[in-house]
């Protein structure tokens, strides 16, 4: 069920068609009961008792029914609001790549998974080069399109080995991958590192190079979130440190 409201038309919108709604039931309940109390003889004298029992039971019945349904109701919509709430809060909304506090909670449950499945696990961060001078450059908006290219970057390394990909910070993404070989995930970073390097991005007259550091780790068994991503990151530095725009490894010491 997806229901939005986003405007007070909305809000009229709606209550107007829960107030058709919550009428047709109770004319619909009423006629009902109406018929099981008095009868199908319209010519039939109506008694006080017939009247009274009446009253009596289309009152609480339909008051029952419609607050049943409007309980039922806004039960629904509570759900879809947590729902929507939980998935706001674990996505960047520039990129729509899921933020740090996302990648946390699910990149714990694929290090579960691989663990029972006996897979590796990689972590790879990427930082993107020189991002400040970028925006100093050319400016924030520049640098924002500088962000949403690198993450369809990510995204598609995403599809392509079925990985994790997050903004994990500022300019800096987050992957985990299960199931590949050393080879395969230095492959596959190399391959971000290279598409990224070959994304254009236009500030109207200039055709900007973007690059980005790689660092990554990988491990059979054992793992911890927190040493993977903390190698890794040593990893990025180092990458950083060699000059930028490569990608490197660093064994998991833990
Ligand atoms: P290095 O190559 O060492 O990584 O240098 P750097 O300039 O990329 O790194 P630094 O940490 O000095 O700068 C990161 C910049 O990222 C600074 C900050 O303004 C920018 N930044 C962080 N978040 C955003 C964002 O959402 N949009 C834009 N446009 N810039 C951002
Ligand atoms: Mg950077
Ligand atoms: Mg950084």
């Amino acid at each position: 069920m997806t229901i939005r409201i986003e405007t007070r038309g909305d809000v009229l919108r709606r209550t107007c068609k829960v107030m058709v709604i919550a009428a047709g039931m109770t004319a619909m309940m009423s006629f009902t009961i109406g018929m099981l109390v008095f009868g199908r003889d319209l010519s039939a004298p109506i008694t006080v008792g017939q009247m009274q029992l009446f009253g009596l039971t289309a009152g609480v019945f339909i008051s029952i029914a419609l607050s049943g349904a409007m309980s039922y109701r806004a039960g629904l919509l509570i759900a879809q609001t947590r729902r929507e709430l939980a998935q706001i809060s674990q996505t960047d909304q520039l990129t729509g790549l899921l933020n740090r506090r996302g990648f946390d909670t699910e990149a714990a449950a694929a290090l579960d998974q691989a663990q029972a499945n006996g897979a590796a696990v990689a972590v790879l961060m990427c930082d993107i080069d020189h991002f400040k001078s970028i925006n100093d450059r050319y400016g924030h908006e520049i640098g924002d399109r500088v962000l949403v290219e690198i993450a369809d970057v990510l995204r598609q390394f995403a599809n392509r080995h079925g990985a994790l990909v997050a903004r994990y910070g500022g300019e800096e993404f987050a992957a985990v991958v299960t199931g590949l070989t050393h080879e395969q995930v230095a492959h596959g970073a190399e391959e971000i590192r290279r598409d990224c390097a070959g994304r254009t991005i236009l500030d109207g007259v200039t055709l900007l190079p973007v690059t980005i550091s790689i660092g990554f780790t990988l491990k059979d068994s054992g793992f911890d979130l927190g040493n993977l991503m903390r190698t890794a990151d040593q990893a990025l530095y180092a990458a950083k440190r060699h000059g930028r725009d490569r990608v490197e490894h660093a064994r998991d010491a833990a």
